[in-house]
């Protein structure tokens, strides 16, 4: 655990030891965490997607593969474990890079891809991913990951005929268990397996005068609160995000999404000042504006849900999507400096498309008159 990580939880030992005050409350607004733990081989050999450092190495560990095999005959295999929305954004996103340069599996234990997500955003994600020659293993559990070596040298029988590695590069085998009866399991390789599934907050151990603080808890390790984002059974705690679990009014689970998080933050503080000063606490109601998806560097997916049927995709909603990140950005500074920071790139990557392509018609043009 980092000591940043340390001191809050320190914080909010102490917190809870002043929840006798009048005026002190806790929030509870940890996100979640990638957990890998639930299938072996997971935690040593999988990178998650869950952080910036996540997203950092895994651009890395694909910038050492694209190195070592430049030139050479060698198509880069990814598996990519999970198929919701972070999964799919990856899976366009790593095959839009790779190009005929490598392999994109991406498996998913549901038949479908983003099980929940509205169909024009499904459907617009599934064309960008066959355009982009990813295979979709749908319906597959993967049930363990380990090192290709180790298979080697026990001689284990597998469908993975041979085993062809990046120097200096481990080379993994995915097994995959049909999640329906008379379905082959199936045995795939990676150089590199990322992994989306799966999350749990990382709510602290909380004590009040070393008495244990028990915070009722749902299966996914969030903590349970009413419609006025107080933790059950706490009415001094409130939660909100990722870490925490409301019901709509359909008894089904808010989604852990930026958006609810968002429109969650203004309720706490609303009612965190009326719990203080004794007036009513307002009751959250989770306001769907839509959902969107980035399937790449020019292309997403945008359904807005005050418009019925409606997806905008491609370059539009690419443009669609960036706009609606502007205007959820907190302050005109914000807006000003993530605005800059985008002209800038989409002018450096014009700069360079224009130099590859001039390049290429060069050296064609070479070719021919030799
Ligand atoms: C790859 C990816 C893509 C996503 N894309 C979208 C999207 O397009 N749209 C969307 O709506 N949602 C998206 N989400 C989900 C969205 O990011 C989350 O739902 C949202 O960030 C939740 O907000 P939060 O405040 O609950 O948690 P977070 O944003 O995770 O913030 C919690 C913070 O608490 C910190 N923290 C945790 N424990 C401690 C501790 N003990 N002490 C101190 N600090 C601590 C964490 O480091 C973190 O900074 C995406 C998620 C991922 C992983």
């Amino acid at each position: 655990m980092d000591p940043m990580h340390l001191l809050v939880e320190e914080l909010f030992i102490l917190k809870v030891a002043f929840i006798s005050n009048m005026t002190a409350r806790l929030v509870l607004a940890l996100g979640a965490e990638a957990k890998l733990e639930v299938v072996p081989g997971a935690v040593e050999f999988a990178i998650p997607f869950s952080t910036l450092e996540d997203a950092r190495k895994v651009n890395n560990r694909l910038t050492i593969l694209e190195r070592k095999t430049f030139g050479k005959d060698y198509q880069i295999s990814v598996a990519i474990v999970g198929c919701g929305y972070s999964g799919v954004e990856l899976a366009a996103t790593v095959a839009e890079r790779l190009q005929n340069k490598g392999v994109v599996r991406a498996i998913n234990v549901e038949t479908t891809i983003c099980p929940t997500a509205p169909p024009g955003n499904r459907e617009a994600a599934l064309k960008v991913l066959s355009s982009r020659k990813v295979e979709l293993l749908l319906g597959y559990f993967v049930n363990c990951i380990r090192r290709a070596s180790e298979l080697e040298s026990t001689n284990t029988p597998t469908e993975v005929e041979s085993v062809e590695t990046v120097p200096g590069f481990e080379k993994y085998i995915l097994e995959l268990q049909p999640a329906e009866r008379g379905v082959q399991r199936k045995i795939i390789e990676a150089d590199l397996v990322l992994w989306t599934v799966g999350s749990k907050p990382p709510l602290p151990h909380l004590e009040y005068s070393d008495v244990p603080f028990v915070i009722p808890l749902n299966a996914r390790g969030q903590a349970e609160t009413d419609e006025t984002l107080r933790v059950k059974g706490h009415p001094r705690i409130f939660a909100l995000g990722d870490s925490s679990a409301l019901r709509d009014s359909t008894g089904r689970i808010l989604p852990a999404t930026a958006q609810v998080a968002f429109q969650q933050a203004d309720f706490t503080g609303w009612n965190l000042w009326a719990a203080i000063n004794g007036r009513p606490l307002l009751p959250f109601r989770f306001q769907n504006l839509g959902e969107m998806i980035t399937l790449g560097r020019s292309d997403a997916a945008i359904t807005p849900s005050f418009i019925e049927g409606l997806t905008l995709e491609g370059p539009v909603g690419h443009t669609a999507r960036k706009i609606a990140y502007l205007m959820r950005l907190p302050t005109d500074e914000h807006r000003l400096k993530v605005g800059i920071s985008w002209l800038t790139k989409s002018a450096v990557e014009s700069v360079s498309l224009l130099q590859s392509t001039l390049s290429k018609v060069l050296s064609d043009s070479s070719a021919r008159s030799d």
